[in-house]
């Protein structure tokens, strides 16, 4: 890891017991209020795109002013008609009608873009970062429980959970842990095991993906600080993915922690088999 990172400042919610509150109101209104502003400013230069060459238009031809206007129009119409679409996803925070593909697509290109929007309008990259993974982790979550339970989900952590001081190699297999304590990962092999689900440790992305395509699973539960997370999730849609930050009580990418009951919360949330256990 090269990126410099300030120790985490913003209130970390996966300290919270129970998980599975929807995305807070504030959060949604972030993501919401940057699409909208994303609308306007799309709409301004399609306008301008149109109005601007409208006299060279008509040089050219007296009917090319009406054709521009038409397709303009319609590209406007899509435009708009789709973050229109997203605009109810995000509030209703589930899929709406022909909403799953859209989503994909917006979490690739629409997130780099609201982050910008974002800064613009004052919010830290951070906060646009925290509000997009939390209505992403409502998405999710209603995803899992209105289709079918996901057969194999993959907890997916990084290797700064690890003891600075550990010696033992947990990133070609998680199970070389000697289980001594000292960090996350001892609990973490515990719930793998008490759930049935993978577990690995990635130490960057290009290894993240390796392990992604290796196990294959219907779902991933991941660990990790604004910048991975969110482009983890960016990475790997349409694969659902459910981003829980890590905690920095020592700075970034050093003996990092996760709290343990909101990772369980999430598998008993999205097993509802195992809810008994
Ligand atoms: S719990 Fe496992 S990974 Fe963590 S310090 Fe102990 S042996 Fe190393």
């Amino acid at each position: 890891m090269t990126h410099v990172e300030k120790p985490t400042e913003l209130p970390q919610k996966e300290s919270f017991a129970g998980f599975s509150q929807p995305a807070a109101g504030s959060e949604k209104r972030i993501v919401i209020s940057l699409v909208v502003l994303f609308g306007i400013i799309a709409t301004a230069i399609l306008i301008l795109l149109y109005i601007v060459p409208y006299y060279g238009f008509s040089r050219i031809s007296a009917h090319l002013p009406l054709i521009m206007a038409i397709l303009t129009a319609l590209v406007g119409a899509v435009l708009l008609g789709s973050l229109g679409v997203l605009i109810a996803v995000f509030a209703l925070g589930r899929d709406v009608p022909f909403s799953r593909k859209l989503r994909s697509v917006a979490i690739k290109l629409l997130l780099p873009i609201l982050v910008g929007l974002g800064r613009l309008a004052g919010f830290r990259r951070e906060q646009v970062q925290h509000a997009f993974v939390a209505v992403n982790n409502e998405l999710v979550l209603a995803q899992c429980r209105n289709g079918s339970p996901p057969r194999s989900v993959l907890l997916l952590m990084p290797h700064c959970l690890q003891d600075k001081d550990c010696l033992v190699k947990v990133t070609h297999q998680a199970q070389n842990c000697k289980r001594c304590g000292k960090c996350s990962i001892k609990d973490l092999l515990g719930l793998a095991e008490k759930y049935g689900v993978h577990i690995a440790v990635a130490t960057g992305g290009t290894i993240a993906r390796r392990i992604v395509i290796e196990v294959r699973p219907d779902l991933i539960i991941a660990v990790a600080c604004e910048r991975d997370l969110t482009s983890g999730i960016q990475d790997t849609t349409p694969l659902p993915v459910y981003g829980i930050f890590n905690q920095r009580p020592f700075g970034p990418c050093l003996n990092t922690r996760v709290a343990l009951d909101r990772v369980e919360s999430v598998l008993r949330e999205v097993l509802p088999g195992k809810c008994g256990q």
